[in-house]
C-alpha cells in the first residue's frame, strides 16, 4: 500500500469496489461499525489478492474511488441516492469521524455532517452492487 495524495478536483465515492489503487477508507469492527484509517492509503495488487478469500472485502473494509456519476446505478442524475436513502433512517448527528477524504467525499458534499453520522454503518452489498459504483 502507498500514501494517497488527495486531488481536490476528484469527487470520491466512499463505498467503492476493492480494486488496485482504491483508497482504503476503513475497517469494520465486530459490531459492524466502520473504523476510519488515516492517513489515506491506496491499496495495491497484493492487498486485493490477500483479501480475495473469505467474506467479500467490501463487507470487511470500505474503499473510495472516483465517483462515476451516471456510470453508477445509484446516481439519480443529480445526486447519489445511497446517502439520501441512508439518511431517511434518521441517525442523530455526532462528532465527525476522522475520515481521510472529507474534502472530496460525494456524500459529504451532498449532505454535510449528517452524512458522516450514518456513514460508519453503511456496508456495500457486492451481490447487488448496492451501494456503490458498478
Ligand atoms: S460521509 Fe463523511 S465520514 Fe463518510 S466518507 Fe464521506 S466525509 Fe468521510
Amino acid at each position: 500500500m502507498s500514501p494517497h495524495g488527495e486531488n481536490a478536483a476528484e469527487i470520491l465515492c466512499p463505498s467503492a469496489r476493492c480494486e488496485k489503487d482504491a483508497i482504503l477508507l476503513g475497517v469494520f469492527d465486530a459490531t459492524g461499525r466502520l473504523g476510519y484509517i488515516r492517513p489515506a492509503l491506496r491499496i495495491d495488487d497484493d492487498f486485493v489478492a490477500g483479501t480475495a478469500e473469505g467474506r467479500t472485502p467490501e463487507e470487511r473494509f470500505r474503499f473510495a474511488q472516483p465517483c462515476v456519476e451516471s456510470g453508477c446505478r445509484n446516481w439519480t442524475g443529480e445526486r447519489c441516492s445511497v446517502i439520501d436513502d441512508a439518511l431517511e433512517f434518521g441517525v442523530a448527528t455526532e462528532s465527525l469521524p476522522a475520515c481521510s477524504i472529507r474534502r472530496t467525499c460525494r456524500w459529504f458534499a451532498q449532505a454535510g455532517p449528517s452524512a458522516c453520522a450514518v456513514c460508519p454503518l453503511i456496508v456495500r452489498n457486492v451481490r447487488t452492487a448496492d451501494p456503490g459504483t458498478d
